[in-house]
């Protein structure tokens, strides 16, 4: 029978709940155990794809096409686990679902209500994971904070679960805030006990609770908490903040989180084998042999969640070469000609990542055209393929004006263009070229030494794309083709012949590394970065 751990968070929001569940995903899978994450966002909106970055973050893809979550990032890199649409269900998913199920009269007669028919709907959604997958614990991570009117229906389903399950199935893990207050020299212990007794009124009682703390607590204070909350001191864990994400589950594991947890669900395990985990994520993160600095060029460089999969795979292409990555946020808006050099002078590679509209994007032309002047690594993705197509077009084959047409509808030379497929589209709700496609490499190139394969498959998000009428134009000139999705003969990947490391890419591969599996293009940049300096 398949167990469930339901994961809320209480006091402030960005307590790391993603992390955490990702990190207690990790621990159950390296016992031995079949695991699945699933995110449960309270949200209208049906998916995260039509918010802007400034409200979400980055917009996770995932293979089979939907636009999710970031969390979703931290559950595929801590445990190497595919997710999928399921994984992630908004409350904007389960009311459209409601509603159109009431439009085709299945709930003939009846009046439809947040209480059944909303809570079942989530209930079905959570269920629905376990039969899926045959998995033997399913982790649900609910979004937002106890306390939020709109959560409620989602911890209702929750508390109905529960009920259901009977004991020994289910468990609720809390996290929470234990501020150091330095005027007084203290530890907090009460919004703790007020976020606690607000789950309570909701009819659930936490096994476990999380505490958030900057600084280390001590017994007393650690039994308070057991104390005053109904949880048995050995399940109350400290997060101390550490240095390194990758690190939380070896912190949790240190206070064996993950006996506790198995305890209360009844679950026998063999002892846990973290020891890849440590030797080759955390000891390198830790302790890297040498440094490089990359500058990341964006329109969302202040923001610390915008391009998060982006930094993580570039961490990652760092551990293939203990390698500690420092990145250099530059914002494309403010870069100029002018400024370009002092701007990224100093850098060891140069990378644009995906967007969207006009803003930012001179800048963006500017540092590409630095970097495959100056011959520095140069990593483009998505946004930054269509930017080094057009910095090409204009600077190298002579194109005056040469644009994409999302930029400029009129332009004389639309290198990047509208998909066939998307000009009939009028939503803009989940109606991109979305998720996993094959791309066949061209022998030779960079790209196909790199993944040392034949056909990849890659997670996309665009509607635009290389405009193939130039292909040949560009060829010439020493802008291969090195990729293509053959079916529609896509131009998937360019790279520059007369380069050191020139690669882009229409897709996303940032979405596929994982620290113990870097991405082979992310290594391979990396890698031209350590060593061509
Ligand atoms: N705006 C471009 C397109 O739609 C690039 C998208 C992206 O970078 N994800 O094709």
């Amino acid at each position: 029978m398949t167990k469930y751990i339901f994961v809320t968070g209480g006091v402030v929001s960005s307590l790391g709940k993603g992390i955490a569940s990702a990190s207690i995903g990790l621990l159950l899978k390296s016992r031995g155990f079949k695991v699945t994450i699933q995110k449960l966002d309270p949200y209208i909106n049906v998916d995260p794809g039509t918010m802007s970055p400034y409200q979400h973050g980055e917009v996770y893809v995932t293979e089979d096409g939907a636009e999710t979550d970031l969390d979703l990032g931290h559950y595929e890199r801590f445990t190497g686990l595919t997710m999928t649409q399921d994984n992630n269900v908004t409350a904007g998913r389960i009311y459209y679902s409601v509603i159109a199920k009431e439009r085709r009269g299945e709930y003939l007669g009846k009046t439809v209500q947040v209480v059944p028919h909303i809570t079942d709907a989530i209930k079905a959604s959570i269920t629905k994971l376990a039969s899926k997958d045959h998995v033997d614990v399913v982790i649900v991570e609910v979004g937002g904070t106890v306390g939020d009117i709109e959560g409620l229906p989602f911890l209702e389903a929750i508390r109905q679960l529960r009920n259901e399950l009977g004991r020994g199935n289910a468990l609720n893990i809390h996290l929470t805030l234990v501020p150091y207050i330095k005027a007084a020299e203290e530890l907090k212990t009460k919004p703790t006990q007020h976020s606690v007794g607000k789950l309570r009124e909701i009819g659930l009682q936490p096994e476990v609770l999380i505490c958030r703390t900057e600084k280390p607590f001590s017994e007393m204070v650690r039994q308070k908490i057991a104390q005053f909350c109904n949880v048995e001191p050995d399940a109350v864990i400290q997060a101390l903040d550490v240095a390194d994400i990758y690190e939380v589950p070896l912190l949790f594991n240190r206070q064996r989180l993950d006996e506790t947890i198995l305890r209360h669900l009844g679950l026998a395990s063999a002892a846990h084998d973290l020891v890849e985990w440590r030797t080759r994520v955390v000891e390198r993160a830790v302790n890297p042999k040498r440094r490089v600095t990359i500058a990341v060029v964006g329109k969302y460089v202040q923001l610390q969640d915008a391009y998060k999969s982006i930094y993580e795979a570039l961490r990652h292409g760092g551990l293939a070469h203990e390698a500690a990555v420092d990145i250099r946020k530059v914002d494309a808006e403010k870069l100029t000609k002018d400024g370009v050099e002092e701007a990224l002078s100093g850098a060891d590679g140069i990378l644009v990542p995906g967007g969207f509209g006009h803003r930012g994007i001179e800048g963006k032309l500017e540092a590409i055209t630095f970097a495959r002047q100056r011959e520095i690594p140069y990593f483009g993705l998505c946004l930054g393929m269509q930017c080094a197509v057009i910095e090409f077009a204009r600077n190298v084959v002579g194109l005056k004006g040469a644009n994409s047409t999302e930029f400029d509808a009129t332009t004389p030379h639309p290198v990047i263009s509208l998909l066939e497929e998307q000009k009939r589209v009028t939503d803009l709700g989940g109606t991109m070229r979305l998720g996993a496609y094959a791309c066949r490499l061209q022998k030779g190139t960079k790209a196909a030494e790199a993944y040392g394969a034949a056909e990849i498959r890659e997670r996309h998000r665009h509607r635009y794309e290389f405009n193939n009428t130039y292909r040949e134009a560009f060829a010439k000139q020493g802008m291969m083709v090195s990729g293509r999705y053959e079916p529609a003969d896509l131009v998937e990947l360019v790279e520059l012949r007369d380069h050191p490391w020139f690669v882009a890419c229409q897709y996303h591969p940032e979405f596929r590394s994982r620290p113990l599996e870097p991405h082979p293009l992310f290594q391979a940049f990396v890698g031209a970065c350590v060593h061509d300096r």
